[in-house]
């Protein structure tokens, strides 16, 4: 039977090996909907069972099959033998004193991810990772220290999601109320299962949030900005710019070599054209490095081709790398460079440093602490 079922599926994507029996087993959660109504039907259920199992796979987010206790028995059964639910589990809870959680997280193959769930007056903010380590080694970053080991599936995506929903709703009564892809990873590198995790989060049969509320930051990768564009995704949009000329950009962050920040900019400008979406850049002010007066013109004067909100960020020290962060003067200076030419900007506090949650420091660094 599992044979028939495997030739039916025809594609090795979707078998993994069960440790137990070593049958070659499906994950479920990596079937779209119409991929779970021909397998249903396959089993002789009616049409309507599809929308029972999808709902328990991501509205209710069900971690096994026995949770699914509107099936029968004998479906739940089959369904067992058939396929797996990986999900992901907590591994780490960590605690910042402003509040912030980070949580590490065991991947079905024993990787470690993490995300953080930052709350503030009026929201909560989930950050999520896209990848396991990053390809990209920008100098300024903890997580592009790691290699990137592999992409995340949509399912671990959702997952972090859910898990930090959990931790949202059990310290501040209410529920997370934005999403933003800037935990370790480039998710326009892993563009397929990133949209369709954006896919699951905003549908009505899974977390059912708005678009709006959710940002994808990106070290900016021009043809993927453009093909956002041409699917209309409507999502928030924001770029790591940190440097706004050539030289010092490539000089950080080597993704420049091959998307110069004109053809990142002309991308963008494409972007906001199709979607109207809404486009950030996120400046780290490293010491001496990109905090000059003449940077702050040479980056205001990058904020004329499409409405753009400016995120000075602080720079959040990381073992091993040697920039540092600006002073109080030369930040205000630059900022209010900005300001003087109406470019709408603000000064993002760094949430959870001391538990290395904040931006860039995401790097598995307690992988061995159990779980508290
Ligand atoms: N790869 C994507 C998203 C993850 S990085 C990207 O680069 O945009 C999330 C954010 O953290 C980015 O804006 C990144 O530039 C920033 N960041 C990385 N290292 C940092 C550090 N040490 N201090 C402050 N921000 C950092
Ligand atoms: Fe990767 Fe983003 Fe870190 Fe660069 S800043 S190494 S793209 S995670």
């Amino acid at each position: 039977m599992l044979l028939i079922a495997n030739l039916f599926w025809g594609c090795g994507r979707f078998i993994i090996a069960n440790r137990i029996t070593f049958a070659p087993v499906k994950d479920i959660r990596r079937l779209s909907f119409t991929e779970l109504q021909t397998a249903l039907s396959g089993m002789g259920e009616p049409p309507f069972r599809a929308n029972q199992v999808y709902e328990w796979l991501w509205k209710k987010g069900a971690r096994s099959f026995d949770e699914m206790s509107n099936l029968s028995k004998s479906l739940r059964h089959r369904l067992r033998s058939e396929f797996v639910i990986l999900p992901v589990q907590e591994n780490l809870v960590q605690r910042s004193q402003d509040g912030t959680i980070k949580l590490g997280m065991r991947l079905h193959d024993g990787r470690l991810i993490e995300g953080v769930m930052i709350p503030e007056a009026t929201r909560n903010t989930a950050c999520v990772s896209s990848q396991v380590g990053c390809s990209l080694s920008c100098t300024f970053c903890a997580t592009g220290m790691l290699k990137r080991e592999r992409n995340l599936e949509p399912a671990e995506i959702y997952d972090q999601v859910t898990l930090l929903n959990k931790h949202a709703l059990a310290t501040t009564g209410r529920p997370l109320t934005n999403i933003v892809y800037m935990g370790m990873g480039e998710p326009l590198l892993n563009y397929d299962n990133v949209m369709e995790s954006i896919r699951l989060i905003t549908s009505p049969q899974g977390l059912g949030m708005a678009p709006k509320r959710i940002t994808v930051s990106t070290s900016g990768i021009a043809r993927t900005i453009r093909r956002m564009a041409d699917e209309g995704v409507a999502i928030n949009l924001a770029l790591s710019l940190h440097a706004a000329n050539d030289a010092k950009r490539t000089a950080i962050m080597d993704i420049n070599r091959s998307n110069p920040i004109d053809e990142v900019m002309s991308a963008l400008a494409y972007f906001y054209e199709k979607t109207g979406s809404k486009i950030t850049f996120e400046y780290i002010l490293l010491n001496n490095f990109n905090d000059s007066p003449q940077d702050a013109e040479a980056l205001a004067s990058l904020c004329r081709r499409f409405p753009v909100f400016v995120n000075i960020i602080e720079f959040n020290p990381v073992e091993g790398i040697p920039f540092k962060k600006t002073t109080r003067e030369k930040r205000e200076a630059f900022v209010n460079t900005l300001r003087r030419k109406n470019i709408p900007v603000a000064v993002r506090r760094s949430r959870g440093k001391d538990i290395d949650a904040a931006c860039g420091q995401l790097a598995n660094k307690n992988r061995n602490a159990s779980i508290n």
